[in-house]
């Protein structure tokens, strides 16, 4: 448990659940990153945790963003945040935002598909754009497949028109899926955009960007290679398939800047069982599915769990939130094992909270107020 949030616990006892985000350990994961991938340009996704101070500490360290709708690129922007700095890396845009983008000085925008293309073409005019490839995203523990990107000769053909449409065709983007485990699947994904370079070049369109997305990771239950290992295996695939014509990289990190960050902090609401041949005891929290814990969906993301002040003989739980709907389950399959002494009113620390977490909240589903975020 941080230290920091550990005494701002102590010092202020928030209204459980809550959210706490140390601003530093997010800083450190910034210059982190840039130390082991020095080439690559930082967008941060925003959407992993939209926190304004979040935002103006990472533009103070030279970071641009991904953003994905007009309400990221207004928050940006509010931040002192360049429009130059900004990528619109959604696929799937309303042409009147692109047309908002464009006017607030937006000039980067992504598509995989004719009908966005013509979009940009009307209302981006003269902008770079770059294409996202589909990747089968084996080994993410968050998938983000099939919605996203096209085939590799659709895309060629999105670019060439791109240029014929007065757009300027700049490169290749791809997102292998977020946490991803597996760091050969970058090596694909980078190949495939190599050989559009090549087949672009013999229509004498010179793309200069490969975007890497996202996929590195945040620390959960399960054992990730470090960061340095993910960014030498990017590196490796980048040379192997370009040699020494080097494009510029664009990285888009969400998860591996701000999960290590954050600290949810719950309460225990109930713990009861059901009497039935399933001696497991249900334990209730006031965070669930819907104000804050979304990633559960599936037992998909499997954070780290604390339960500070006690200590012991650990059973096995059942652990679910607070809200009057089924679904709000947190895990009922995966093995989680809290202290036999655990009782109503303690406090339960969930760890490496920090993305995809309050951004993924409800407005208040079942009257549950979405969780606070507190950046210190
Ligand atoms: C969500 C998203 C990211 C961030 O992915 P992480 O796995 O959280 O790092 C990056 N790029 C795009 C286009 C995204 O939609």
């Amino acid at each position: 448990m941080n230290k920091r949030i550990a005494r701002f616990l102590a010092d202020n006892s928030p209204e459980t659940p809550c959210l706490v985000v140390d601003l530093d350990v997010i800083a450190e994961a910034y210059d982190s990153l840039r130390r082991h991938l020095p080439l690559a340009r930082v967008y941060y996704a925003v959407k992993a945790n939209p926190a304004p101070a979040i935002i103006a500490m990472l533009e103070g360290k030279g970071s641009n963003f991904d953003v994905a709708s007009r309400g990221e690129i207004e928050l940006c922007l509010q931040s002192g945040v360049a429009p130059e700095r900004l990528s619109f890396g959604n696929t799937i845009k309303k042409e009147k935002d692109i047309a908002f983008s464009y006017g607030a000085g937006l000039r980067l925008f992504a598509l995989d598909s004719a009908h966005e293309l013509d979009k940009l073409a009307r209302s981006a005019p003269g902008s770079q754009v770059f294409c996202r490839i589909l990747v089968d995203c084996q080994g993410a523990e968050w998938p983000l497949s099939r919605k996203f990107g096209c085939a590799p000769e659709m895309a060629v053909g999105l670019l060439r028109r791109a240029r014929d449409l007065g757009l300027d065709p700049y490169g290749v983007s791809f997102h292998v899926g977020s946490q991803q485990t597996d760091l050969g699947q970058w090596d694909g994904a980078i190949g495939t955009a190599a050989r559009m370079f090549s087949l672009l070049a013999e229509a004498d369109i010179d793309l200069r960007m490969v975007n890497i997305g996202g996929g590195f990771p945040a620390h959960y239950t399960g054992e990730v290679p470090a960061i340095e290992c993910y960014a030498q295996a990017v590196m490796a695939a980048v040379t192997r398939h370009f040699g020494n014509r080097l494009p510029e990289i664009i990285i888009e990190p969400g998860r591996s800047l701000v999960g290590d960050a954050g600290v949810i902090q719950s309460e225990v609401v109930l713990i009861s069982k059901k009497g039935g041949e399933d001696d497991r005891r249900w334990v209730y929290l006031d965070v669930g599915k819907f104000n804050g814990l979304a990633e559960t969906m599936d037992e998909s993301i499997k954070y780290r769990i604390e339960t500070p002040g006690r200590e012991g003989v650990c059973g096995p739980v059942v652990l679910a939130g607070p809200t009057c709907d089924s679904a709000d389950i947190l895990y009922e399959k995966a093995d989680y094992r809290l202290p036999l002494g655990l009782e109503v009113g303690d406090k339960i620390e969930i760890l490496a909270a920090g993305a995809y977490t309050a951004s993924y909240a409800s407005v208040g589903f079942n009257g549950f107020a979405p969780i606070a975020t507190y950046c210190i």
